[in-house]
């Protein structure tokens, strides 16, 4: 039995581990040249930024156990249970559930869990057709781990059709020292660019000045702009953006994943309310579900 795992993001590299745990041959491809997805933390002037998920919460007792095993490796620290809200030229503070972060950027994260799983980066799946076929080869199944737009070039699944996700501009900016007083985020509510401004260097710990924005559209400058006027900031000494133009649906589901009697399965962020935790259960659950299936013919 052998399945195609598309997509190296958490959801994907999480199915892909339940399936060689259950002694299924699995590949994970993935178009893009390292692996992670919307968990990303490229080097920007020598030092790992998150520019798409912020940080990660933790519910699921399964994903607790992952978030465990990262945290006795120093792999993650607890961040904050309290953000800054910014509304109206007001500023107060959110508690909330306990934030996560990640030292050496959360994209490492997922790098960790594919240790010892045959992904191939730099791949790009072209075509997806019911039997299943992957590019043109069988396949015993196949996972789409990706968001539903992704899903809608590859194959027609009813499924992935009709949902609409935003897009955030991500945008890093970095000083030559700290010229603000610390905070570790903050929502910005009611701006007509801003959504949430992070400081990097608290969440990371290095205290580096490094701070991220994040923007339903405009361009880098304008965001850079905007986030300089609202934290009183001088110009920055460099920046760097990222377009994620489907970052998060704007409605959940309530089903985990979705495995078609076709062979074709989906997962990811999309299955559920969007959030890494959501992502991992929901590739882990596909993974578990399609092993059985599997064993049993
Ligand atoms: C700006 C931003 C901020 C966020 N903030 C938070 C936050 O603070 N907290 C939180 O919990 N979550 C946050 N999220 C959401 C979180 O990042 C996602 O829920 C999670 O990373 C989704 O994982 P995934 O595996 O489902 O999808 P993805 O990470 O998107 O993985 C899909 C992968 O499939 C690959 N792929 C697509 N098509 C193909 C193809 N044809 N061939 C090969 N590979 C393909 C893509 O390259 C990608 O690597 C944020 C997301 C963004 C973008």
């Amino acid at each position: 039995m052998s399945v195609v795992v598309v997509g190296a993001g958490i959801a994907g590299i999480a199915c892909a581990r339940e399936l060689a745990a259950a002694g299924v041959a699995v590949q994970v491809r993935e178009r893009a040249d390292r692996i992670g997805g919307r968990m990303c933390s490229p080097e920007l002037d020598g030092r790992p930024v998150d520019l798409g998920a912020a940080y990660f919460t933790v519910r699921d007792d399964g994903f607790a156990g992952v978030v465990d095993g990262w945290r006795s490796r120093g792999l993650v620290r607890t961040w904050t249970d309290t953000l800054d809200v910014i509304e109206n030229g007001t500023r107060g503070t959110a508690p909330g559930p306990m934030r996560w972060a990640a030292p050496g950027g959360l994209g490492g994260l997922v790098a960790d869990l594919a240790t010892g799983l045959d992904v191939r980066l730099g791949h790009t799946v072209r075509s997806v057709e019911p039997g299943p076929l992957v590019d043109g080869e069988p396949t015993d199944a196949v996972v789409l781990a990706m968001p539903d737009p992704q899903v809608g070039a590859l194959v027609d699944a009813p499924a992935a059709r009709g949902r609409e996700w935003r897009s955030v501009l991500a945008v890093a900016m970095r000083w030559r020292e700290r010229v603000w007083a610390p905070f570790p985020a903050a929502f910005v509510n009611g701006h007509p660019l801003l959504t949430s401004v992070a400081d990097d260097g608290d969440r990371r710990g290095d205290g580096a000045p490094v701070l991220v924005a994040h923007a339903t559209g405009g361009s880098p400058a304008e965001v850079v702009a905007a986030a300089r006027e609202l934290l009183d900031l001088p110009e920055p000494e460099s920046v760097h953006a990222h377009h994620w133009p489907h970052a998060a649906p704007v409605d959940g589901r309530d089903e985990p994943y979705l495995a078609g009697a076709d062979g074709i399965a989906l997962a990811g962020d999309g299955w559920g309310s969007s959030r890494v935790e959501t992502a991992w259960r929901s590739g882990s659950l596909l993974g578990r579900a399609l092993a059985q299936r599997l064993a049993t013919g």
